[in-house]
């Protein structure tokens, strides 16, 4: 029906795809009373599942949770028939649904959008469709899935075979008879991994040319799984509230037990059960850390190889089979029903392409670097333009006239993965930066749409007409986006996930995998709290609340989740003495910071008798002298010793090379102010005087210390200057202790709830020093005189109350001419840096860190 209009259509409302996404959308959009029209190029609903038609295609999510659930009638009204459903009866379903809302009256099929421009004076998108259609509406909504364009075959003479060609992807209707042929099957990623043990048993021939080998692990098919029906029997509202709040999208009860530590026997007991089981997310949940856990990573991974391994008879054709070069995980794994197994059968042969590149596709087949094969059809099983290609392609452009295509030339920039800033009123479902294909798309889809619809009647309540992003909260998102990614192991794979399948796309980290309920909980904040970061407008309204929604590193949200559930006491309602046995506790549950070549314990003369010392020498030959850095632990001059630092010690001696000595100095009530500040530089004058017994280069030292050890640290440095040595090449303050002043705005932003509260500084406070000494320079550095101090590396941490104190030490020190390199530790909080091992965000901090050590000495 492409029928050319003189008058532009006019409807609320345009929804692209007629999908899982786009008919749900319709759905409620309906029940807002919109005008609505869903254009879709398929001849019917269904979407992706329209579309895959090609041997083998199955969900890869169990059936009782790939499904629509918002309305239980609809629930009742339809069974599943197999735990991983074949493509038509996804279809089928989709129709049944289509059907049952009686939705196909408000859906155009067969119509492309070929472009989209923002009317900004109307406040209204004009749409243009293939068929010159022009149609108008007020809210633009992209349904058009995640894996829905085609990438184009990038081989070399693709145009010039003259036999039959197949796309996965595009499946013919009437199917595809290869009995007799001899076959091409291009690409083992999930689609080939479905179709090549199908099109085997038609094939007189086929021949699977691979370039990367894939994870995959049997789907056992079979009966939907009795554990999942049986839930549901039991109460479907609570499983399918569960499935919304998982992680995946999928309830399963998320382990915590980590690969590195498990025996083997664990090991074992969890990957077995995990490959009976065939589930996506049992395979990726056999430990709490392999997503993030190289070490952890591998025992998954090995455990798949020799699975492989047994199933393959010839050991050359097995090993080509292995995943080698990617962390398992990282690169989507597959479920397969028997596909090592066809590699046994006698007419199936492997082309690895890693040995013998395509050299082009010709007219008669293939040829390789080594070989000519000869072939009646070639199946390009070669994936998509994921997540981004949809969206560009339908030429969309904003506020300014810029494309889609031209603003995401650095890669997709979304708040939530809903909007895009310039782009009013345009909505995309399961966009890049949403949980989307890292999880069960029904529930993620269920969940924008729903999200987008309370957004439009929030928007026809309050009379508004358009809804935007602000540069600011969309920065903020993209950024959460990437810190999400960037502690997992994903951005080491040339994955779709990354962009890296196709030339010259940007490589970033594509979907959100902060976990489908984390990413709910955002969407439902922003929304509370007034459509945080989004730009409202109406008729004489023009409303903004803006902010940035996730500005913490997620592992250190973790952290804190985690010790808030654990419910430990505040340490202020503590007596000393049990703060510091509470602190050795929970210090040996830590793991043990990285190797380094030697640690050895020692005294120091102190002035009023010796003090405890650690010394780590850095890996490598033990005889050559290295810079020395004296380091002071934190724990408000109260709480700390040798041990309570420890990993953090290490970290900075194998990220420096210099030789650390760690000095325990003495500690409040007991001693107060000014024994910590005087011990610490005793501490510093004596490691001078033995430097070479100590392993460090004469004239070489610096000091370095976190929180109120980057205090006495930073006490230590005046002191020496006054008395004229010993000289101190440079200090490393951690979120330093400067000042005892709480009235700036750092205090009053991350005063509780960031682990070093307000109430425990002033605790700590207490303890140390008298009211009347807290402006002593000894006390607080920041009153000092910083003249001729020796060059700083401050570190300040966003959530921290002392953040402002240190920037405001690096500010004077600058002021009074001391070179300062200032870093910000951003999105940690005050204790989050030193947790080396648990906190991965913290490491490029340390990186950093690590590496201002080595700058304040000559090189070697
Ligand atoms: P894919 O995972 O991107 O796999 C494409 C395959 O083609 C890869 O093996 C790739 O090798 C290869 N390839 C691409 N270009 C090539 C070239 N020029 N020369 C040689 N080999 C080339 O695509 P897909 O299999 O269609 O799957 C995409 C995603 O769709 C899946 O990850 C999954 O999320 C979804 N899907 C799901 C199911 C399901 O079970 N429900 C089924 C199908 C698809 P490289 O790895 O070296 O690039």
């Amino acid at each position: 029906m492409n029928k050319p209009a003189s008058v532009p259509e006019q409807f609320d409302a345009v929804v692209v795809g007629a999908g899982f996404s786009g008919l749900y959308m319709l759905y409620r959009l309906r029940q807002l009373g919109l005008s609505v029209k869903v254009l879709d190029s398929a001849g019917d609903v269904g979407g992706t599942w329209y579309w895959n038609r090609y041997p083998g295609a199955r969900c890869d999510i169990p059936t009782t949770d790939y499904t629509y659930s918002f309305d239980p009638e609809l629930e009742k009204e339809w069974t599943w028939s197999e735990k991983y459903a074949t493509q038509p009866e996804i279809l089928e379903y989709l129709r049944f649904a289509a059907d049952r809302l009686g939705l196909r009256p408000d859906i155009e099929f067969s119509v492309t959008v070929t472009s989209a421009r923002w009317d900004e004076p109307e406040k209204r998108w004009t749409i243009t469709t293939d068929g010159g259609q022009e149609i108008r509406c007020r809210y633009y909504i992209m349904a058009t899935g995640c894996l829905s364009m085609p990438k184009s075959p990038d081989i070399e003479g693709a145009g010039r075979f003259a036999g039959r060609v197949y796309l996965t992807s595009r499946w013919p209707h009437e199917g595809a008879d290869f009995t007799g042929q001899r076959v091409a099957v291009i690409g083992t990623g999930s689609s080939g991994i479905q179709s090549i043990p199908l099109i085997a048993r038609q094939a007189r021939r086929l021949t699977v040319f691979q370039r990367t080998p894939n994870f995959s692990i049997p789907a056992h098919n079979g009966p939907a799984p009795a554990d999942r029906l049986e839930r549901l029997a039991e109460d479907r509202d609570e499983y399918r509230d569960a499935a919304r709040w998982s992680r995946g999208g999928v309830p399963i009860d998320p382990t915590d037990i980590l690969g590195g530590t498990a025996s083997e026997a664990v090991r074992r007991e969890r990957f077995e059960a995990a490959w009976e089981q065939g589930e996506l997310f049992g395979i990726l949940n056999v430990f709490a850390d392999q997503g993030v856990n190289p070490a952890a990573n591998d025992i998954v991974a090995e455990m798949i190889r020799e699975k492989i391994r047994s199933i393959v008879t010839d050991p050359g054709i097995a090993e080509a089979l292995c995943p080698k070069d990617h962390y398992f995980g990282t690169k989507r794994p597959c479920l397969d029903t028997g596909y090592f197994e066809t590699y046994d059968l006698p007419h199936v042969q492997l082309v690895d392409l890693r040995k013998q590149p395509i050299v082009s596709i010709t007219e008669e087949g293939i040829e390789t670097a080594d070989e000519s094969f000869g072939f009646d059809a070639i199946v390009y099983a070669t994936g998509f333009d994921a997540m981004t290609g949809a969206l560009v392609a339908a030429d969309a452009a904003g506020r300014d006239g810029v494309s889609l295509k031209e603003k995401w030339a650095a890669g997709p920039s979304t708040y939530l993965g809903l909007m895009t800033t310039g782009f009013p009123n345009f909505f995309m479902l399961t966009g890049p930066g949403s949980p989307s294909v890292l999880s069960n798309m029904t529930v993620s889809i269920e969940q924008h749409v729903d999200w987008v619809a309370g957004c439009l009647e929030n928007m026809r309540d309050e009379g508004l007409e358009t809804i935007e992003p602000t540069a600011l909260a969309e920065a903020g998102w993209n950024q959460h986006v990437q810190d999400c990614a960037a502690i997992t192991l994903h951005p080491t794979a040339n994955s779709w996930y990354m962009g890296a399948n196709v030339p010259g796309k940007p490589r970033v980290f594509l979907p959100y995998i902060g976990g489908v309920n984390a990413y709910r909980q955002a969407c439902d904040e922003v929304a509370a709290q007034g459509y945080l970061g989004f730009r409202l407008t109406g008729p004489g309204e023009d409303r903004c609340r803006d902010g940035v929604i996730r500005r913490m590193q997620p592992d250190v949200a973790m952290v804190l989740e985690f010790m808030a559930a654990a419910g430990m006491p505040p340490l202020e309602t503590l007596s000393a003495a049990d703060a510091r046995a509470l602190l050795a506790v929970t210090a040996e549950a830590r793991p043990p910071g990285p190797e380094v070549g030697e640690v050895t314990d020692g005294v120091i003369p102190g002035p009023s008798g010796h003090l405890p010392y650690r010394l780590y020498r850095p890996a490598g030959p033990s005889e050559g002298l290295r810079p020395l850095v004296m380091y002071f632990h934190g724990g408000g001059w109260v709480l700390g010793n040798l041990d309570s630092d420890d990993p953090l010690c290490r970290d900075l001696c194998a990220r420096s090379g210099a030789v650390v000595v760690s000095v325990n100095y003495r500690h409040a009530p007991e001693v107060r102010f000014p024994a910590a500040a005087l011990d610490a530089f005793a501490a510093v004058q004596w490691a001078d005087a033995n430097a070479i017994e100590l392993g460090g280069i004469p004239g070489q030292l610096a000091v370095a210390g976190w929180s109120a050890g980057a205090n006495v640290a930073a006490v230590a440095c005046q002191l020496a200057r006054g008395a004229e040595g010993p000289h101190i090449s440079g200090q490393l303050l951690v979120c330093p202790v400067v000042d005892s002043d709480m009235t700036r705005p750092s205090y009053t932003e991350n005063g509780d709830g960031y682990i070093l509260t307000t109430a425990l500084m002033r605790w700590f406070w207490d303890h140390y020093a008298d009211p009347a000494d807290r402006g002593d320079p000894r006390a607080a550095p920041l009153h000092g005189n910083l003249e001729g101090l020796p060059e700083a590396c401050i570190v300040t941490a966003d959530f921290d109350p002392l953040r402002d104190e240190g920037v405001a030490y690096a500010r004077a020190l600058e002021a009074a001419g001391v070179p300062v390199r200032l870093v910000r530790a951003r999105g940690h909080t005050h204790t989050s840096v030193t947790m080396v091992g648990v906190v991965i965000s913290g490491a490029p901090v340390r990186a950093e860190i690590g590496e201002a050590l080595g700058d304040f000495f000559p090189a070697p």
